[in-house]
């Protein structure tokens, strides 16, 4: 596999970290809900679900994908 220096191993828009784009939504992995932010996500973000309550706070993998870790 070659790397195109824009890994895109995801179904949908979700995904963006390893690009540097900013990432103002992310997923509930609890309730699955899609929560905007008015801040860009960054690494150890500790976000609120406005639709369970459940708080989480991100990491961000190797290939960019959010991790969840609640709190
Ligand atoms: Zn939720």
């Amino acid at each position: 596999m070659q790397d195109y220096g824009s890994f895109d191993d995801d179904d949908d828009k979700k995904g963006k970290g390893k690009s540097g784009k900013a990432i103002k939504d992310w997923d509930c992995p609890t309730c699955e809900a899609n929560n905007p932010t008015d801040e860009p996500i960054s690494n150890s973000s500790e976000l609120r679900c406005n639709y369970c309550g459940n708080e989480f706070t991100v990491s961000f993998s190797d290939t960019g994908k959010m991790k969840f870790k609640e709190i």
